[in-house]
This record gives C-alpha cells, sequence and structure tokens, in this order.
C-alpha cells in the first residue's frame, strides 16, 4: 500500500511498529510490560503477548500486510523469513484474520538447509526462532516482520543475533560494575551503540546481467583495467550524478519509512563507489536494520535500472568497499563512556574505558581479525587502499599525549594549553577534529567513539560487534577484580598505578603512523602483532584456549558453538571459491574463447583478402594474431590447470586443509589465468567480447 506522506517526520518510521505506536495502542499494563522485558529481557507472559499481537496485526492490516514472518539471521550472514498469512478458513467458507501471541514470540521453521555446523543433529531438523522486542517489528512488501533470534532446539544458537545479544549483555554487566566502583551508583545498564558506514558500488543492470562473474560470485574474475581508473581522485565526494541522485533519494525514503536514519551519502574513492552512513542506534538495531539496508538498497537499485554490488572486491585495480563500524557504550543515563568530557572525575572514568577497548582489542587481536575475515573481504584487507590485516589503534595527537603523559608522570599540556593530569585538572573537551584523521589505520579513535574499518561492505556487523562486546567486557571485569576492594580515598590512586600497568602492557598495538606502508608491516612484526593475512591463517585462532574461555566466560559462546562457527566459516569460504574457480572456468571457456576465436577468424580473413588484393604481409593483422594466439596457448594450459586442481580441491578433506587449499591453490591458479585472459582482452575490440569492459561498467552511469 503505497501512502503518500506530505513531511519525513510523517514519513520516518511509519512502516514500524515502534514505541509510539505502542504507547498509543496497547493497554498501559500491557505497554508497561512490554518495556519491561524489552529493559531487562525478562518473559513475556502469554496474555501479555496475546494483546501485543492482536495490537500488531489491526496496525499491519491499516499499512497492507496479508503477511507475518519471523525474521532471523542463520550463519549464512543473510536474513531468512518464511511467510505466513494471517488468514485462518472459518467453517461457512470465510476467513477470519489472526494472529495469536505464540506466533508473536515463537516461530518454528524447519532448519535443517540452515548451516549448523554440525550443533543440529539431522534428525532433529527443528529449529525455533523466538521474538526480540527489542529491534522493532515492521511492515514490508505485505508482511509484517518480526525480527527475532533463531536457535536450536537444545538452545544452541544457530544466528548471529543470538550471541550479538549475549555480547552487550556481557558488557553491560561488567561495565555497570566498575562504574558502581567509580561512584556511578545511578547507572543500571549500558548498551553499545553502533552505526555502520556502508560502501557499494553502482552499475548499470543490463551490463551486471551480461557479467556471469558478477551474477554468480558478485565480484569480477576477469577484466583488464580501464584507463581511467581511481587516479585523479576526482570521485570522492564528487557531485552526484543525476541518475545516482535519484537513486539515493528514493533510497533515503525507503529506509525512513522503515525508521532507518540514513543520515549521510556521497561518492567515494574509486568511480561508480557510494556510501550511506546512518545515524548510530543500539547495536542491535544498528545490525538488524544494516541488514535490511543491504536489502533494500539493492532493490531500489534494480528499480532505477542499477546493479548494487556489495561485495568487497568487485574490481581490481580500484579499491573495494568496506563497512566501518563505529562503536561506542552509553549508558541508561545517556553518557557516552568513549567521550573525554570535561569534568576530573569523568576523566578517570573515561580513560578507564578508554584503556579497557585498548588491552581488550590487543589481548584479542586474532579474534578481530577472524570477525571481518572472508573470501571477500581477504581481498580487500592487506591491499594498498583498506587497513593491512595486522590490528593496531590509532589514538590521535590529543590522546597519545594524555596517554604520554600519563606514562611520564607529567602533567599533561593539551590543545589548549590548559593543564591536565589524570583524575585533577580538566580534559579539554576533544571535539571531533577532521584534521586529525589518519584513514589507515583499522582501528581509530574518532572524537568520542571508536571507528573499525576492516569489516567488509557485505558482512554483518554483528561478528565484530560480538567479539569488541565480549573483549571489553572481559577486560573490564580483570579491573574490577584488581579494584574492588580498594579503599574509596585510595581509588584515585590505585586506578592510576594500574592504568599504568595497562598502558605499560599494551601500547605495542599502539600506532598513529602511515599502516600502509611496508615499514608498518616489519615495524608491527617487531612488536609482535599479528598478521594474518587470510582467512585460512586466522581463523584457527577462533579455537585458542584464551579465546575458548572469553568466550564461555562471558556465556557468549558455548565451546560447541563455536566448533560449529568454525566449520561453516571454513566451508563458507571453500565454497566461495569453488563457485569462482568454476565460474572462471565457464567463462573462460564460453565468453572468452568465443570472443578470441572470432576476433581472429575475422583478422585471419582480412588478412587474406588484404594480401590477396594488395600483396604484401598483412603485418598488423599477422602481429596481432600472433600475439592472440601465444595468449591463448597460455590461457589453455592455465586454464588445465585450474580445472584439474579444482577437482583435486573437491578431494581435500578436513575444513582448514581445504580452505588452505583454495587459498594456496586455487586463488593463485585464478591469478594466473586472468592475467592471461586480461592480456588477451586490450587486443579485442569490445563488440568481440561477450561481456562488458571494466571501462563500460565503471563508468556506465551518467
Ligand atoms: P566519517 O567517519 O565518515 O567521518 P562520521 O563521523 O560522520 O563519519 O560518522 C560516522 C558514523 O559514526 C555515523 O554513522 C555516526 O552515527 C556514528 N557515530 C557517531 N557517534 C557514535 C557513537 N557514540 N557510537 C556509535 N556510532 C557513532
Ligand atoms: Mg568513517
Amino acid at each position: 500500500m503505497e501512502e503518500k506522506f506530505t513531511t519525513i517526520p510523517e514519513e520516518y518510521g511509519s512502516m514500524v511498529f515502534n514505541d509510539k505506536i505502542m504507547r498509543e495502542r496497547l493497554p498501559k499494563d500491557v505497554y508497561k510490560a512490554v518495556h519491561k522485558t524489552i529493559a531487562n529481557g525478562t518473559h513475556l507472559e502469554l496474555d501479555v503477548a496475546n494483546t501485543v499481537a492482536a495490537v500488531m496485526k489491526e496496525w499491519a492490516l491499516e499499512k497492507g500486510a496479508t503477511h507475518f514472518t519471523h525474521w532471523f539471521q542463520p550463519m549464512t550472514g543473510l536474513t531468512a523469513e518464511k511467510h505466513d498469512s494471517f488468514i485462518s478458513p472459518t467453517s461457512e467458507g470465510g476467513v477470519l484474520l489472526e494472529f495469536s501471541g505464540k506466533e508473536l514470540v515463537k516461530g518454528e521453521p524447519d532448519a535443517s538447509s540452515f548451516p549448523s555446523g554440525g550443533l543440529r543433529a539431522t534428525f532433529e531438523a527443528r529449529g525455533y526462532t523466538a521474538w526480540d522486542p527489542s529491534s522493532p517489528a515492521f511492515v514490508k512488501d505485505g508482511s509484517l516482520y518480526i525480527p527475532t533470534a533463531f536457535c536450536s532446539y537444545g538452545g544452541e544458537a544457530l544466528d548471529k543475533k543470538t550471541p550479538l545479544l549475549r555480547s552487550m549483555e556481557a558488557l553491560s554487566k561488567e561495565a555497570t560494575k566498575v562504574l558502581h566502583l567509580l561512584g556511578k551508583t545511578e547507572v543500571t545498564h549500558v548498551d553499545t551503540t553502533v552505526g555502520s558506514e556502508q560502501e557499494y558500488f553502482l552499475i548499470d543492470k543490463d551490463m551486471y546481467l551480461k557479467r556471469k562473474d558478477l551474477l554468480m560470485t558478485g565480484r569480477t574474475l576477469l577484466g583488464a583495467n580501464a584507463p581511467k581508473g581511481q587516479e585523479m581522485e576526482d570521485h570522492y565526494f564528487g557531485v552526484l550524478k543525476p541518475k545516482v541522485s535519484a537513486f539515493m533519494h528514493d533510497l533515503d525514503h525507503e529506509l525512513w519509512k522503515l525508521g532507518i536514519p540514513a543520515k549521510t551519502k556521497h561518492n567515494e574513492v574509486a568511480p561508480a563507489q557510494h556510501e550511506l552512513a546512518p545515524v548510530f542506534e543500539t547495536a542491535n538495531v544498528a545490525v538488524d536494520h544494516n541488514q535490511l539496508t543491504m536489502e533494500v538498497m539493492k532493490k531500489v537499485a534494480d528499480r532505477h535500472n542499477f546493479a548494487l554490488l556489495l561485495h568487497e572486491k568487485p574490481f581490481e585495480g580500484i579499491n573495494g568497499s568496506g563497512k566501518h563500524n563505529n562503536w561506542s557504550i552509553v549508558t541508561n543515563t545517556g553518557e557516552n563512556l568513549l567521550d573525554p568530557g570535561k569534568k576530573p572525575m569523568e576523566n578517570t572514568q573515561f580513560l578507564v574505558f578508554l584503556m579497557a577497548t585498548i588491552a581488550g582489542v590487543d589481548d584479542y587481536q586474532d579474534l578481530m581479525r577472524v570477525s571481518v575475515a572472508s573470501a571477500g573481504n581477504d581481498h580487500r584487507l592487506g591491499a594498498n587502499e583498506a587497513p593491512p590485516a595486522i590490528i593496531s589503534i590509532f589514538l590521535g595527537d590529543e590522546l597519545a599525549g594524555v596517554l604520554s603523559a600519563l606514562e611520564a608522570h607529567k602533567d599533561y599540556e593539551g590543545a589548549g594549553k590548559s593543564k591536565m593530569s589524570i583524575g585533577a585538572h580538566v580534559l579539554p573537551h576533544i571535539t571531533k577534529d577532521t584534521t586529525d584523521r589518519n584513514r589507515t589505520s583499522p582501528f581509530a579513535f574518532t572524537g568520542n567513539k571508536f571507528e573499525f574499518r576492516m569489516p567488509g561492505s557485505a558482512l554483518s556487523v554483528a561478528n565484530p560487534n560480538i567479539v569488541l562486546n565480549t573483549a571489553v567486557a572481559e577486560e573490564l571485569s580483570k579491573i574490577y577484580e584488581a579494584l574492588k576492594d580498594v579503599p574509596a580515598d585510595e581509588m584515585d590512586d590505585k586506578v592510576k598505578e594500574l592504568l599504568l600497568t595497562m598502558l605499560d602492557e599494551h601500547k605495542k598495538i599502539l600506532f598513529n603512523g602511515n599502516g600502509y606502508t611496508d615499514e608498518w608491516v616489519e615495524e608491527a612484526e617487531r612488536r609482535g602483532l599479528l598478521n594474518l593475512k587470510s582467512l585460512p591463517e586466522a581463523l584457527p585462532t577462533f579455537k585458542a584456549e584464551k579465546n575458548i574461555e572469553l568466550f564461555t566466560k562471558h556465556k557468549v559462546f558455548t565451546e560447541e558453538e563455536i566448533d560449529a562457527r568454525y566449520e561453516i566459516i571454513l566451508e563458507n569460504y571453500a565454497k566461495s571459491i569453488h563457485i569462482e574457480a568454476l565460474t572462471m572456468q565457464e567463462m573462460v571457456r564460453k565468453d572468452v574463447t568465443e570472443g578470441i576465436v572470432s576476433y581472429m577468424k575475422e583478422l585471419s580473413e582480412e588478412a587474406e583478402k588484404k594480401t590477396a588484393l594488395l600483396g604484401g604481409g598483412a603485418v598488423y593483422e599477422k602481429s596481432i594474431l600472433a600475439e592472440l594466439d601465444a595468449q591463448s596457448e597460455k590461457m589453455m594450459t592455465d586454464l588445465a590447470a585450474l580445472t584439474a586442481d579444482t577437482k583435486t580441491a573437491e578431494s581435500v578433506e578436513g575444513g582448514l586443509e581445504s580452505a588452505t587449499y583454495y587459498y594456496e591453490t586455487i586463488l593463485k591458479d585464478m591469478d594466473i589465468l586472468r592475467a592471461d585472459v586480461d592480456a588477451a582482452e586490450v587486443l579485442i575490440p569490445e563488440n568481440y567480447l561477450e561481456y562488458p569492459t571494466y571501462g563500460e561498467m565503471l563508468f556506465s552511469l551518467r
């Protein structure tokens, strides 16, 4: 049902069963009960659920919904949904529209076709979905969407939402304990806040449909660079092309209707690359909204005759796409714990949370890397564009100065020359300074939050936030243990002492320089920082004893859940590259060969005709022919190697062994074959090619 809105406030959230609607429509006591459930994660009584369901249904019907669906995030990284209509036939041949509390609260999808990593025995195909009232329901495409968690019957998480909620809980618990020690007894709960900036490419849809590689794998497996790439640096923040602008406009409105606070849009560095950033929200909602954003943006692009590419590296030779995960912690009293603030007391508090974050990222570098590992994102990390695969933290001059002063037992001479020492003087309010930005750092402090820049554009941001929340929860729990018996009058000194010890232990992770240089790679190695270049190298650390301990202690994953996820990630990696290898083979055998053969045929006929007509050697044609001939011969050999190795890959046993084989052998084979094809491609006129070139695709939108 298309509703027309006159104002944005009217349109915003119009398809969302949000707090405002609940307050207006639910009986007072029911509204309170739902709120209590959201705030404390308590169980919802069935009669309450029944009332909510009835009201929700009425509202959804008004919005044009005929169906409802439990919406969840299985470990595929995508979202899943199964739609049931509200209809219930009556004996007189009519229908009633029904939706019960039970249907709202719990669903039982057949779980057997979702990856479970062995968690769900095949005889136990059932899984269940459970309503997550902390993320609002919404209507989209004629269905009422109910955000849910997805578990096996044994209660093991089969999704990304469950561990995320658990990690938020863990962080809340540990942060609250520390805050109470520091005197903030009014805080009862903290939330993680997340704002994820989404990068993407837009190309012409007809061109997209002609590229099997984009269709099957999301990235181009072949294709010589266009004469123009991003070297002119003329795209970043450039004027939006009218067609692109129309798309973005349309997208904003679609997102706003769903209550997604789309805020910023601009061109990115690479041609045809763009970014959308929302206003930050509670992590759980932000993750749901990012999943929804990715889906909606593809749909809206299609309407505009574009294909929207979310792959991390759709094109060789130009920047890939990431998803910056801006992260902070906020108390239920509304205080951002990573805001340096103005008051002395808050400085200590800020430094404690800052240090907990630094320590968490340092101690769990490996998990941070694992949390962003995927076949797609591996093409990006480590290349000279995205942050390197080495995790380090950028603090900026101001904070680096504060920490050095702390270390030297000196006062800090702030930018405004205001004297400051921890807990005694005033830290000047650090406002966001756009000049003090280090784009090469994977984890940067940006004024009042940290920005994790390694996540890939296609990934769910659940994983990085699960790791961050849990790692910081662990450091806070250690801080609590160290301080819990300190008398109040000694607290300031003891905190300072503890911060110094922690700084000493973790300063190796701090790096303010350029993360793209070779010197940094060497320096990082000297410092003992990890450089896990690929998923197969990184993933085994997921099961390191310290990491299992971390997750089980904070009840974020059980050991079985870790094992299951480990297997799924490896399998997914191997499968992705397998599909790429097969797609490439098919493209080379059919599309590329067709292009080469028909052009060579044309050339040789031309050469013969020319010789017959003019005599002479047809030197020009022959030289191209010879080059193409040599190139296609190489291509044939390298295609044979890829084909044989892909066969071998199928029989490699063991998740890690298989993934490693794909990384070490198949990806190399593909690189070699690609070089042959690309060298041939530049010799062939476009009308002989079965697929559009880089130049055509990247500059296809006007
Ligand atoms: P950029 O890094 O491109 O300069 P901005 O500073 O405009 O981007 O914002 C980046 C993202 O950080 C936005 O999505 C914004 O909502 C988010 N953000 C701002 N404050 C917080 C916070 N306290 N917690 C989490 N995310 C935040
Ligand atoms: Mg950013």
